[in-house]
């Protein structure tokens, strides 16, 4: 069990929180405004956005007010 915990822990400091990805969305909706690939640009915010649906609807947000 106490492995399991570790191994979980780890996996998350690998990842962004929310709140770090909310603090690069301005950007990386410029940059998907702009052409360019998150995917390649930013992996970590992509897989992010991937599996976090509430970040993901912010991004989208974001990027329909830029698109608009
Ligand atoms: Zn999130």
């Amino acid at each position: 069990m106490a492995n399991l915990m570790g191994a979980l822990a780890m996996t998350c400091e690998e990842e962004f929180a929310c709140d770090e990805v909310y603090a690069l969305l301005d950007q990386v909706a410029e940059a998907a405004h702009r052409g360019e690939d998150v995917r390649v640009l930013m992996p970590l915010v992509q897989k992010h956005l991937d599996m976090c649906p509430d970040c993901r609807e912010e991004f989208e947000g974001l990027l329909a007010m830029i698109q608009s």
